[in-house]
Order: C-alpha cells, then structure tokens, then sequence
C-alpha cells in the first residue's frame, strides 16, 4: 500500500489518485532571479523521488513545474523587493519585460542544468508566469465576479479573506499578532489578505484593472489548474509555502472554481547548513557548482539527501556531506564489481525495499536494506547486481554509471596528494599535479581558504 504525510489532514493517508492510472503533480518551482541553493534542490530532490515512487507503483506521473519569472516579492506575503527587480539590477540589465526574460531564461537554463546533474527527471511541463499572463487574469476575474476581490488604489487587486470561510484550511497560518502590524501600513482590509494583481505603469501587462504583473500566488493556481485540471492529485513545496503560499494557493483556486483544489499536500522540511537557515543575510548561501568545485559529485549530495527522511530537517555540512560521498562511492564500486551475468530480482529485499518507500518514501530505510543487500552473503552476485539497479530506478543515484564518480574520485585523490605536497613545500610535486588536473578539465586556485576547482572555460 502506498501512503503519504498529507499536510492537509495531518495525517498519513492511503494514496489514490482521482482517475488511476493517471496522476497529476505540481510543484513549486524556482524563482529564477539567480542561481537556487542546496536548500532549493532538497525540494526537487524530494519531488523527483515522488514521481519515481509513483511511477514504479505503476502510476502514469505528469509533472508540472512552475518557473517564477515575475511577481515574487522578497517577503511572501506582499511585502518587500520584487526579486527579478533585484536579479536586473545585479546583473546590470535593462529594467524592461525583455530585460526579465533574458534573466528568466538565464537562471533557467542553470537551474535545469543542476536538476540534470542530480539526475533529476525534466518536468514534463515547466511553464513560466510570464507565458500564462491571460489565465491568471482569468483567474482573478473570477474571483471579482463572485465579490471576493477589492482594488487597493495605487497598489493593487486583493483577496479578501474574511469572504472565505475556509481561509486557512492548510494549516499552520502565521498568528494575526504577528502580520497585523504590516497589514495596517498596507490599507488591505485584513491582515491576510493578499495580492493577486500589482499595479505597476513602468513594468507589466494590461489587464481589466490596469497595467501591472501578477502576484505570486495567482501564478501556481493559474499553471497547475491549466495542466492538471481544476481538481488534481499531488502539490508539493517546501514547509515555508505552507503558512502564505500554499493557503492562498487554495484559497483563490477553490473560490474561484466551487472545487477541491489539490487532493494531497505533500512538503519537504528544510535543509540548513552548519545549523543556520540558509540565508543571504547570513552569507551561508551554497549553491551546487561550489560542492562540485570542491570535487564532490552531485549524485553524492543526492545521496546525503536520500539518507535523511524528507520530512525531517537536514543539517548540511561539508564534513557530512564528504561522509555521503565516501559511502556513495563505496556503493558505486561493489555494485560495479559485481558479476550481472543472469541475475534476477531478489523478492524479498526487493518487498523490502517498496516497503519502505511506498510508507511515505521512506529513503533512509530503503538505503539501509541496499546496503544490507549488498552485504547479504546469502544472495548470488548476479541477484544482487540487477536488485541493486531496480532500487535505482526510485533512487535516481545511477549506480551503474561510473564516468562522475570516477572523474570526482581522480581529483579529489589529485587535490589531497597536491594538499600533502604543498604542505611539505615540495613546489615540483604540486605543480605536477596541478598539470594532471588541468588534464581533467579544472584549474586549481589556492585561496585562503584551501584549495578550489573550476571547471575550465567556464
Ligand atoms: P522559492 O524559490 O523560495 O520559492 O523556493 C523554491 C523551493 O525550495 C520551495 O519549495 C521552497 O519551499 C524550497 N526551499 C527553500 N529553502 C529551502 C531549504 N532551506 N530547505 C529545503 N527547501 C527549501
Ligand atoms: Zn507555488
């Protein structure tokens, strides 16, 4: 039986979907202003794992994806910088819709290139707000027509809350003490309600209420409901969505069609490094070409990540991570000594094994049985080899595909043999083996802080 932690009803429920074999699935994507973090792909990572769960249980998965590309604003509740606004200035572009797309595209490109490093599967959709402009209008007047709506002059069109009887049926609202204050400088009508069009007459798109872009919210309900249907099965998010994000999510959806939005809420817990949340205030913010640059596989980090149970807060350190690593490549190498020849599935530990992930993906423990797999003496090597690679296919760690693993392996033995070298002043040695890294595609710096890799050319 497979089951979800359904954050709507707090419990763990058995899942079906609304028409078997077909399972829609949408999940909050980036906001593509700059690069996302590790914290970021932990919520990809984890949706990724979903749709390989579901699909191995036979379900026929279409995953949706959003792309942010406008309207996000750096506090979730409508308050603060627009974060594209930011992204523009930064990267000295122009302050115009073409200026956006350019940094949208940018950040996207980098975005799916970390998904294909940490072999997330692609989305089969991935749209952009900025693509889907007309549904959110759409979207909002339908809310106007049924009086759930009203114009803040100046600022722009609201949900009001108060017309909602159910607001807030996710859960987990932020207590009114604590968003009062902002609400009363704002002039909204209730301290939660929150912005569904923000006008704006330098940057936007006209809609029946004036020239502006779109709040954050409107964008999911928009791109999901265009993909999945009105009524669909899985949303996920990180828990930081749950309180704003996800609450209104629902609450502009289900008004504006009379009809159950998302069926099964399912989030991620956080990830933070060195026990701090990962912030920009706090300059603790790692994004993954640095673990690369630092000669450690992506796959690696995927696997530290799998080892934590997703609804469970991770703490990220280098020295964890570098343990993940070693196991990793430990697991790599038996699997890759062992003999294929004729094996079959073992159906014990193969049980075992969709056990634990079908009981609300349950990864470390599905770990735990590949490595007690691995040890059993009990089963030929042969078994062992093809059971090990049908766990893979819910893993996503591509345990038969050596070229990274390799590749990361040789540096990182280069860059300990370069560290022991320079150590012992031996310049010749350490150039030496600075050479036979540039022959691996990387130029090693040698920074206060120890030695860094990058890759060439980039
Ligand atoms: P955002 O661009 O802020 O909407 O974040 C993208 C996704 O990453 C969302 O699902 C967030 O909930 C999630 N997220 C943000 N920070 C973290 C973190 N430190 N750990 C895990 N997930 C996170
Ligand atoms: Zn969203």
């Amino acid at each position: 039986m497979l089951t979800f932690y359904n954050t709507l009803s707090r419990t763990k429920e058995p899942f079906e979907p609304l028409v078997a074999p077909h399972v829609g699935m949408y999940n909050c994507g980036p906001t593509v202003y700059d690069r996302v973090h590790i914290g970021n792909l932990r919520a990809y990572v984890f949706a990724d794992t979903l749709r390989r769960v579901l699909t191995t249980n036979g379900f026929d998965v279409l995953q949706v994806m959003n792309i942010t590309d406008v309207g996000h604003l750096t506090s979730d509740a409508d308050s603060g910088e627009d974060k594209m606004s930011k992204g523009l200035k930064r990267e000295g572009l122009p302050m115009t819709l073409v200026g956006m797309r350019e940094l949208a595209e940018r950040y996207t490109k980098v975005f799916e290139e970390d998904l294909a490093s940490l072999n997330i599967l692609h989305p089969q959709e991935l749209p952009r707000a900025t693509d889907n402009i007309p549904e959110q209008i759409d979207i909002i007047k339908r809310l106007e027509e049924k009086g759930f709506t009203y114009i803040i002059p100046g600022d722009g069109v609201y949900f009001d809350t108060e017309k909602d009887a159910h607001y807030g049926r996710l859960g987990g609202l932020t207590p009114l003490s604590d968003v009062r204050a902002d609400a009363e400088e704002s002039h909204k009508h209730g301290p939660r309600d929150f912005a569904l069009w923000k006008f704006n007459t330098e940057l936007g798109w006209e809609s029946p209420w004036g020239k502006g872009f779109p709040g954050w919210h409107i964008e999911c309900s928009a791109m999901s409901m265009k993909y999945l249907g009105e009524t669909f099965d899985i949303h996920t998010g990180g828990i930081d969505h749950i309180p704003v994000h996800h609450n209104n999510e629902i609450a502009q959806s289900e008004n504006a069609t009379g009809k159950v939005f998302a069926r099964y809420w399912l989030h991620n817990a956080f990830l933070n490094i060195d026990n701090e949340k990962i912030s920009k205030s706090l300059g603790n913010v790692l994004v993954l070409s640095t673990l690369q640059e630092k000669g450690v596989t992506p796959l690696a980090y995927r696997y530290w990540l799998l080892t934590g149970h997703y609804r469970s807060e991770m703490n990220f350190t280098m020295e964890a991570l570098l343990a993940g690593q070693n196991a990793y490549l430990k697991l790599v190498e038996r699997i890759r000594e062992l003999d294929e020849e004729g094996g079959t599935v073992n159906d014990e530990y193969y049980k075992r094994f969709m056990d634990a992930v079908n009981d609300d993906l349950g990864t470390p423990q599905a770990v735990a049985v590949l490595w007690e797999l691995l040890k059993d003496e009990a089963v030929s090597p042969a078994d062992k080899k093809v059971t090990a690679l049908a766990f893979d296919t819910v893993l996503g760690l591509k345990l038969d595909s050596v070229e990274a693993v390799a590749v990361s392996n040789d540096i990182q033995s280069l860059l300990d043999a370069r560290q022991a070298a320079r150590e012992a002043k031996d310049w010749t040695t350490s150039d030496n083996l600075r050479a036979d890294i540039e022959k691996l595609g990387f130029d090693v710096k040698d920074t206060p802080d120890g030695q860094k890799i990058i890759p060439k050319n980039s």
